[in-house]
């Protein structure tokens, strides 16, 4: 099934995993299956698989964990695909591949950096890359956006002109950065529609649980950090445990909100955490629109 049907019918709530790391050629999936044991009873619309995020090449994985999501999980999967990590003809091998595993969806990326700052220049921009996998299959392709402007970005302007030409390719959903302040999303939501971006729009939501998540943030840039955030994290510093409630508690604040203002969607980024999932799942479940 392709998932940008299922803004029809409803608020939609998704996740993102990872795949596991590998450390030999075989892929260790008791991890997963832990998790998708735990987060396929929330009932999540889909999951999405991430596939080298962070450049760290970790892309063996996306097409396995993202056929076992569908086959027995029977959730539909979006499997993530950013194209300075893989040439053309990767790219192609790995569209046969989904589409004989029956996965429809793609998130179509132009992808983080690798580390080694290899990249392959065969889809400079996601738009090109949305474009090329329309014309190459039956795929429902997604892109990403970002509320607060991609940090490579001149300025918003720019980046949402660079939005519409992803979505002018053929994306017919969008899936966000993660972001602490509702507001910053609501007046991204309302450049884009002025700007013609007509399709469904996830608001990503990251719950934050410990300190390192926080300095990998501030290292990563462009996402900014509202002062009720920063001193509900200062407050818990020495309290690991208080630290993480009140992360839930912080996206659970944000999520009602954005639900009771009529959000397309909410994109979990549940960092394999499936007991977070379940305590935000729970809060909201009845807020959402069906
Ligand atoms: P683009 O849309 O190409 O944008 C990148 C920059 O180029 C922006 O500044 C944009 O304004 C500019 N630009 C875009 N099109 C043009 C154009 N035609 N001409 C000139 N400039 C242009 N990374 C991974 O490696 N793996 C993952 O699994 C992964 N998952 C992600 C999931 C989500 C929901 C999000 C939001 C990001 C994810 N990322 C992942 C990170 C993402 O790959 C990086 O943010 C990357 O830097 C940009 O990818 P993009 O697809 O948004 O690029």
């Amino acid at each position: 099934m392709k998932v940008n049907q299922l803004f029809k019918a409803h608020q939609v709530i998704s996740f993102e995993v990872f795949p596991p790391r590998r450390k030999s050629p075989s892929i260790d999936f008791t991890r997963i299956y832990g998790t998708m044991d735990a987060l396929s009873q929330l009932d999540p619309d889909f999951v999405s698989v991430t596939f080298g995020a962070g450049g760290t090449k970790r892309q063996a994985g996306t097409l396995e964990i993202a056929s076992l999501i569908k086959s027995e999980y029977g959730i539909e999967p979006v499997a993530h695909l950013p194209a300075a990590q893989l040439t053309g003809a990767q790219v192609d091998e790995l569209l046969d591949q989904f589409a004989t595993h029956g996965i429809e969806n793609i998130l179509a990326l132009r992808g983080d950096i690798p580390k080694d700052g290899r990249v392959s220049n065969d889809f400079p921009h996601a738009n090109d890359l949305v474009r090329h996998i329309c014309q190459y299959g039956d795929f429902n392709v997604i892109g990403a956006c970002y509320p607060e402007c991609h940090p490579e970005s001149k300025n918003t302007a720019d980046d949402i002109a660079h939005l519409k030409l992803k979505v002018d390719a053929g994306a017919t959903q969008l899936i966000s950065q993660l972001f602490f302040d509702n507001q910053v999303f609501y007046d991204f939501t309302k450049n884009c529609r002025q700007a013609g971006i007509n399709v469904p729009i996830e608001a990503g939501i990251m719950p934050v649980l410990n300190q390192r998540q926080i300095q990998r943030m501030a290292k990563m840039g462009g996402v900014s950090l509202p002062d009720k955030f920063v001193s509900m994290m200062a407050r818990y510093a020495d309290n690991p445990i208080a630290m993480r409630d009140a992360g839930i508690a912080y996206a659970i604040d944000q999520i009602v909100d954005l639900l009771v203002h009529g959000v397309d969607g909410i994109h979990i980024y549940t960092m394999d955490n499936p007991t977070v999932a379940k305590r935000i799942v729970e809060a909201t479940r009845s807020l959402v629109r069906v």
